[in-house]
């Protein structure tokens, strides 16, 4: 059995992508009957679907933004960060949540990653803690809650805003309770790539009615009927910051709610393949599984694969591309943000986190959604035995 990558056939005929949203008829309904109806939006579907949400999770309120980024970007708002405020966050995750910091003048700063879960380790934050720190940004990376307890524990401390971004990890529990209402505010997207989806959306669930109010306040050009003063008329009303429109539209919403419905069997399904993966690659050399904290549940947005390189010929790069010829998906997540250009550009060091980018050059992200069948869950676990064995030293 030899590689696709020197021309033999490949483990499946068709490329199967990493991650992929799951259309029903009702959902296209749903949004069918939205496009139909007087508001296609600021209608009664965003609360609908905010109320579920918050309902889903265990929070007081939801505020639903027109993606996940400008969600972040209002989390910041609401958490009073400015120029010259720092702010600690992971560089294993998504550029957007170190971006969301820069967007209000303040300054992300970069915490290493604990090597077992890959999540932001919090000793590493409580290193990083100055007088000039205002928030934590720590993400549940795969889906996997961070140490949620440690961080509150610490942001307690010191007076910070913690802020979670559950880009992954909507459906996932920690310590028995869903995410969405232990840290401060946490965000969930609903991107197509992750569990249910909106198009383009994002939400941020909190208990404090005070971020909530400023939440919508900044997702609405800053302006609000709350503070009228004077008796000018009906039509009044006062912009009392400077928002940006960020507002989800009803069809959104109205997709987001028919989603909704199936989130629970799209977190079961996730966690089946993942599972089947484990068991499967437990049996197999130099590659590590995902470790899982007891403390938590996952709610596997991805599923990362680490390959012991010291014992390959080869590097990721060939891994990678020797899956790719055999039409598996594989992708890698994600680029420690500090190491970006533009990161780069603005000062940030490679080395400053040691562990996130050791990680980074092992890391594979196999294919992972719940449409996967059967079939397509076994060419994955196919290819990697037949491309790991190939590249593996022998002897
Ligand atoms: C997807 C994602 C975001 C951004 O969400 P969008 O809805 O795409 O703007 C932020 N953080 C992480 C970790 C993500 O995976």
């Amino acid at each position: 059995m030899t590689l696709a990558l020197y021309g033999n056939q490949p483990v499946r005929k068709n490329f199967l992508s990493y991650g992929q949203q799951w259309i029903t008829e009702e959902d296209i309904q749903a949004v069918v009957e939205t496009l139909q109806s007087p508001y296609l939006t600021q209608g009664p579907k965003i609360d609908q679907f905010e109320q579920a949400i918050a309902e889903y999770v265990g929070a007081k309120y939801a505020v639903a933004f027109i993606n996940g980024t400008a969600a972040l970007h209002g989390a910041c708002y609401a958490a009073g960060i400015g120029k010259g405020d720092e702010v600690i966050t992971t560089p294993m995750t998504f550029a957007a949540s170190a971006n969301c910091v820069l967007y209000m003048g303040g300054k992300p700063v970069f915490a290493d990653i604990d090597n077992k879960t890959y999540n932001i380790d919090p000793k590493s934050i409580e290193k990083l803690i100055t007088s000039k720190t205002k928030a934590v940004i720590a993400v549940d990376y795969t889906g996997q809650p961070a140490n949620l307890d440690e961080i509150k524990l610490l942001c307690k401390k010191h007076n910070l805003v913690f802020i979670e971004d559950g880009a992954h990890s909507i459906g996932a529990s920690y310590k028995g309770e869903k995410v969405g209402s232990q840290a401060d505010m946490t965000m969930f997207s609903f991107h197509p790539v992750k569990h249910i989806t909106t198009g383009e959306g994002g939400i941020i669930t909190t208990n404090s009615e005070e971020y909530a109010k400023k939440l919508r306040l900044f997702r609405s050009h800053g302006i609000t009927k709350e503070t009228l003063t004077g008796d000018e008329g009906p039509w009044y009303y006062e912009m009392i910051d400077l928002g940006m429109n960020y507002r989800m539209t009803d069809i959104q919403a109205s997709l987001g709610c028919s989603q909704l419905k199936r989130l629970d069997s799209f977190v079961k399904r996730r966690r089946e393949i993942s599972n089947q993966y484990t068991n499967a690659f437990n049996n197999i050399p130099n590659v590590v599984v995902p470790f899982q904290d007891p403390d938590g549940e996952s709610s596997w947005h991805l599923y990362m694969l680490r390959l012991r390189l010291e014992n390959l010929s080869v590097d990721r790069k060939k891994v990678f591309e020797a899956l790719r010829a055999e039409n598996i998906g594989v992708h890698v997540h994600y680029i420690p943000v500090h190491t970006l250009s533009y990161y780069q550009s603005l000062g940030y060091m490679k080395g400053i986190c040691p562990n996130a980018e050791t990680y980074y050059e092992e890391a594979l992200t196999l294919p992972l959604f719940p449409k996967m069948t059967e079939d397509d869950v076994q060419s994955v676990i196919t290819a990697v035995e037949k491309v790991i064995d190939y590249f593996s030293k022998k002897g």
